[in-house]
């Protein structure tokens, strides 16, 4: 199997779990800088901006710039500056940097992330006059709920669900496991997504949209993984490895 030219890397359960380095994880991304292997890490987190999580790496000890950061939100005002969109946002306030202001009347677009408290009435009946109006929906993913130290929490998706049915339209998804953050990415590195290998602690979401976008894919066992991911993985097309440092080692 021939080298992949370049990397997409899952943050949260691949490079970090809960805050804590994986261990073998900054050798790894090490031996991937020497080996001049261009990567992007890839997140689909709708509350930090990207300089937040590029901060996060590096604390976390990792070498990373900022073109390598690539987080759903920031995918999502790439993909309306490439089609000259201007959205209305309902989004998470730490994340409205990414985005160029635009006010309610003149808007072609609503984008929804993960916005917390601002999920209220009044916010959500903007949006749907506005996808009535023929505006489209755009979303960073449909995460049911996500979990924090004092339990689960509502994610973005029912909120979007909400807004699909009451408006009948279908919200593009541009996080993972949307296609566009990994084309995104790998253009980003002048490459084909055939060129370019994604690792991920997720099955759903790095390894399908992955291998759905065209890239190849391995799995890590570190993360969310689950021992009856690996069967789903295998479906798919990807190989399993213990973390990624093993990727690594096998491929580089
Ligand atoms: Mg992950």
């Amino acid at each position: 199997m021939p080298q992949p030219k370049g990397l997409c890397i899952d943050i949260s359960g691949v490079l970090h779990e809960e805050g804590e380095t994986v261990a073998g994880a900054r050798d790894a991304i090490a031996r991937v800088r020497e080996a001049g292997v261009p990567c992007r890490f890839l997140t689909n987190t709708s509350r930090k901006p990207s300089r937040a999580v590029l901060d996060q790496l590096r604390e976390l000890g990792f070498e990373a710039n900022e073109e390598e950061v690539l987080t759903a939100p920031a995918a999502v005002a790439r993909h309306l500056e490439a089609r000259n969109l201007k959205a209305w946002l309902l989004v998470h306030p730490d994340i409205e940097e990414e985005f160029e202001p635009t006010p309610f009347s003149g808007a072609d677009a609503v984008v929804v992330c993960d916005a917390g408290e601002r999920f209220d009435y009044r916010r959500l009946d903007q949006a749907f006059g506005l996808l009535m109006e023929g505006a489209s929906l755009l979303a960073v993913g449909m995460n049911r709920y996500f979990k924090q130290s004092d339990g689960l929490h509502l994610d973005a998706g029912p909120f979007i669900r909400a807004l699909e049915y009451a408006a009948g339209v279908e919200a593009t998804i541009i996080g993972k496991p949307g296609e566009a953050m990994f084309h995104q990415a790998c253009d980003s590195m002048g490459l084909a997504p055939g060129d370019c290998l994604m690792i991920g602690d997720d099955v759903d979401a790095d390894i399908g949209g992955a291998r759905k976008a065209g890239l190849e894919a391995a799995l890590v066992k570190t993360g969310k993984y689950r021992d009856s991911d690996r069967d789903r993985a295998e479906e798919l097309g990807a190989g399993v490895f213990d973390d990624i440092a093993a990727v690594v080692t096998h491929r580089y």
